[in-house]
């Protein structure tokens, strides 16, 4: 189908939360209407049951939900001990909410480079940022694919440093046989509503398999407080609710069909760009699943393809355009080398992808790029 024949009146959305919505809209309107009537709306018993199916469903044994997936990592480092001038060793190509919690307890980001297959922290990097200050390793799976978890876990072992896995762009994603956010310490996850697994609303959560870990954060959540008016410790009010928990209950029984249906669209994307010799598309590690939270490709002229792309009512976002350490909050922590890190960050671009994409807007958006590439020999 060329660009001219199709008839697409409505721009291609990055994600299509109604598409989603259209699939489920009676168990999601049932779900909200039985919260309305319960009155009971913080911390009741959709936010119990979400957290027991969804620790059943990581198979971890805790999981305890919160106001976000920011306060995820705040609670985590928290929970940790973690504060004012250590060290937590994470990536700039990540979302900005990674460094800004390790920054907001107190404690220095320190940038790791990234590999430049996957995107992902590169554990061979890791070593060398350590100093006496580092407390702990924050890898981010980026794009919904694994980083090389077992690797970073080892050498955190070796060092005595916690591992928090922030899995807020990889829910359900595996490397090898265990789901990712149940290799180190703790792990984090976001149910921002483009997420895999998205909220109507913020939302997000921590796993654990130590209980002490869990208790700490689900008295940090809520005032330091287990009973009404006493108060064990200084916390935060960070919780889920009721009718963002009831939403997630329903949402959760189709994540991995989602997850799967995002990799086939993945596999179309992958398939229709093979003779296009200036897209990179994004590899899959044979020993992950990757769940295309994001199907990002590499290409040259990126910000030109953009626009063209905009021009043709295709929406495309660069996750991320500015890395971390460029960004102004964080310039005075001084100069990083970040090589890979930098050059990455000119030729990402992020087409649309979610689980109901049909193979004809897939097929517009590939006749598009392959269009501007022809026009630009
Ligand atoms: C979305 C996201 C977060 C933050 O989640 P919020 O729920 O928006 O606070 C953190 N880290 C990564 C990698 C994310 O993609």
């Amino acid at each position: 189908m060329s660009t001219k024949e199709t008839k697409i009146i409505n721009k291609v959305k990055i994600v299509d939360l109604d598409a989603q919505y259209e699939t489920i809209k009676m168990e999601i309107n049932e779900a909200i209407s039985k919260v309305l009537a319960s009155s009971n709306f913080i911390l009741g018993p959709s936010v119990q049951s979400f957290e027991e199916e969804l620790a059943n469903y990581l198979k971890c044994k805790y999981v305890v939900s919160c106001g976000n997936g920011t306060d995820a990592i705040i609670l985590a480092l928290k929970a940790l001990d973690i504060g004012t001038g250590d060290e937590v060793i994470t990536v700039s190509h990540s979302y900005f909410a990674t460094s800004e919690a390790i920054a907001q307890i107190g404690a220095v980001p320190v940038f790791c480079d990234i590999r430049e297959d996957d995107y992902n922290i590169d554990p061979v990097k890791i070593k060398g940022l350590i100093t006496k200050k580092t407390k702990a390793i924050i890898p981010v799976h980026i794009y919904g694919q694994s980083c090389e978890i077992k690797s970073v876990v080892d050498l955190a072992n070796k060092q005595g440093l916690f591992v928090i896995e922030d899995c807020a762009q990889a829910l359900g994603a595996r490397y090898e046989d265990k789901l990712v956010g149940t290799f180190g310490n703790i792990g984090t996850t976001s149910f921002y509503p483009t997420k895999n697994l998205g909220a109507y609303g913020d939302g997000g959560a921590i796993f654990t398999n130590d209980l002490e870990i869990a208790k700490e954060i689900k008295l940090l959540r809520t005032h330091g407080s287990n009973k009404r008016y006493v108060h064990e410790l200084i916390g935060f009010n960070s919780r889920l609710d009721e009718l963002q928990a009831a939403v997630l209950r329903v949402k959760l029984k189709y994540l991995d069909k989602w997850n799967s249906l995002r990799r086939e669209a993945a596999d179309y994307y992958t398939f229709l760009f093979k003779d296009i010799t200036e897209v990179k598309p994004p590899c899959i590690k044979p020993n992950c699943n990757h769940i295309f939270h994001q199907y990002t490709i590499r290409v040259p002229n990126r910000n030109k393809l953009q626009e063209e792309l905009d021009k043709a009512y295709i929406d495309t976002l660069i996750y991320y355009p500015i890395p971390i350490h460029k960004q102004k909050a964080f310039l005075h922590l001084g100069k990083t080398n970040l090589p890979v890190t930098e050059k990455v960050c000119d030729e990402i671009l992020s087409l649309p992808i979610y689980p109901e994409i049909k193979k004809d807007i897939q097929q517009y958006v590939v006749e598009t790029i392959k269009q501007f590439f022809e026009k630009s020999i």
